[in-house]
């Protein structure tokens, strides 16, 4: 179905349909995307204030075929949030819905709108004393439709599962208007096909999520974080096989962090703590949340005792105080902006079985040494088998001289995932940038049936045309 650009005529239909100031100038911050691969373009920025209005925008777009790019807070790195070319679309912004309709501490849930900033809504849980505990680095800025769309993962979900996990219900508007209410309370719910699950993860292409119940945990009593050196991520394996022999479900985070993060925090962010007098080839920050009776540093110090005996910790920092917990997640926290720094020739976002992860680190290193001369970050969720598989031009050199080499850096990384039963994208999406790459990796038969349900919901092609599927031409 051919689109068209969303005209005068269109915006003023939609201005008429509107209560004042829905429509918004698009200004750079709305068509740039974080790691800068990217400019889009919008004919507008439209901000409703309630489903309904929602529902309005896209039954005016849907008959008029203009393309509507969903937009939460832009922090997305995969160029779902900007397009970039074709006909020109409205954005369709959730700033101005950002209330928690409700919260039941009881029931353990909220009910927040779609574009409530997820370091708010860690606020809204923590005054009804629970624990809202999706987080990651964008939490300043990212919304929880946002992140509902690209099932974002983050540093918590070794304990606590995926944004997926964390959804009871949603409230979600179809591209012809109408308004699914799917707002559930319940748990156990076993009444046909799941649709919530068809709306999370695919990143605003069969309609718009306005509102979600979201799970809420207890707070644990007494939090804790540990840094710990070891020689190799089989041990950072072992280790955390230990770990949970040790604290179970207490570990909340269990992040690996090679040598490299620390070079780039020590060659561009000066002003970030060095945790280590001699930095190490590689260690793993560990989180803990435990209920009331245990002392994290006393659990954190029987866990790295008992693991320095077993020859699987070399070195570590248990921290005192509120303060330095703090510093250590700043090092992790970090890395990215460094890395951003730097400027990466290509990066990764990837995962493989657990079990696996020594061997891709060790595979995918050997094939790149004998490919060039590269500088390599590999760092991120250990305890979720996703890692950040970042490549940087050795250092002196421009990320402009290695521009012919990328493609063929990301095939061996993205084949060698593949052989290794993995996905080419673990928590970020596919977007408008691994389009090719689903196409490849996908059984086909997956995306037959993506390709189906998306002709069944969005028959005219407007929901972010040309994220995740290739828009048909
Ligand atoms: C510093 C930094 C750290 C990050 N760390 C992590 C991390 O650890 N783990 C992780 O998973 N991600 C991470 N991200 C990626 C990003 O923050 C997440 O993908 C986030 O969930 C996007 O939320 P957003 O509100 O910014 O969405 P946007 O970027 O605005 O949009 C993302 C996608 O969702 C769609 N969309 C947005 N709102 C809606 C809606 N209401 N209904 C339907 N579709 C919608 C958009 O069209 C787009 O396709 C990080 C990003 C940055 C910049």
């Amino acid at each position: 179905m051919t689109l068209t650009d969303a005209t005068c005529d269109f915006l003023s239909s939609l201005e008429n349909a509107l209560p004042p100031k829905a429509l918004r100038p698009v200004t750079p911050a709305y068509v740039e995307e974080p790691r800068g691969t990217w400019q889009g373009q919008a004919a507008a920025v439209v901000a409703p204030q309630t489903a309904q209005q929602v529902a309005q925008v896209l039954r005016l777009a849907n008959a008029a075929r203009v393309g509507v790019v969903p937009y939460g807070g832009g922090t997305g790195l995969v160029g779902g949030q900007v397009m970039p070319d074709g006909p020109k679309p409205i954005l369709l912004s959730l700033e101005r819905m950002t209330a928690v309709r409700a919260l039941y501490p009881l029931e353990n849930l909220m009910i927040a709108e779609a574009g409530a900033i997820l370091q708010d809504l860690h606020g809204a849980a923590r005054g009804v004393d629970r624990l809202f505990p999706l987080s990651f680095g964008a939490k300043g800025s990212a919304r929880i439709g946002g992140s509902l769309s690209t099932n974002a993962g983050g540093v918590n979900v070794l304990r606590y599962g995926n944004t997926r996990e964390l959804c009871l219900g949603l409230e979600a508007v179809l591209p012809d208007g109408r308004i699914l209410n799917n707002l559930s309370r319940l748990r156990k719910d076993n009444t046909g096909y799941d649709l919530r699950d068809l709306f999370i993860g695919a990143e605003g292409t069969l309609g718009v999520i306005t509102a979600a119940t979201l799970r809420l945990s207890p707070r644990p009593a007494a939090e804790g974080t540990a840094l710990m050196v070891v020689s190799s991520p089989s041990d950072a394996l072992d280790l955390l096989a230990l770990a949970r022999d040790h604290l179970a479900e207490g570990i909340s985070a269990f992040e690996l962090i090679n040598r490299t993060g620390l070079d780039f925090l020590a060659e561009h962010l000066a002003d970030v703590r060095q945790p280590f007098d001699t930095p190490p080839e590689w260690f793993v920050l560990i989180d803990v949340g435990l209920m009331r009776g245990i002392d994290p540093a006393e659990a954190l110090e029987t866990l790295f005792a008992d693991a320095f005996e077993r020859g699987l910790v070399q070195d570590g920092l248990i921290a005192q105080s509120e303060a330095q917990r703090a510093a250590f997640w700043e090092v992790r926290e970090r890395i990215p902006e460094a890395n951003r720094m730097v400027g990466s020739i290509c990066s990764h976002d990837i995962s493989v079985p657990l079990g696996l992860i020594p061997d891709f680190i060790t595979r995918a290193g050997a094939a790149l040494e004998k490919m060039g001369d590269y500088r390599i970050n590999c760092f991120g969720h250990l305890g979720d088998g996703n890692l950040h598989y970042n490549v940087f031009p050795a250092k002196g050199r421009s990320r402009a001289e290695y521009a012919a080499q990328k493609a063929a850096i990301s095939g061996v990384v993205h084949e060698l995932v593949h052989a290794l039963e993995g996905s080419f994208s673990a928590e970020h999406g596919v977007g408008r940038l691994k389009t090719a790459d689903l196409e490849r990796y996908a059984d086909p038969v997956k995306l037959q049936l993506m390709r189906g349900l998306k002709d069944l919901f969005d028959p005219n092609g407007i929901m972010n045309p040309g994220a995740v599927l290739r828009a048909r031409s």
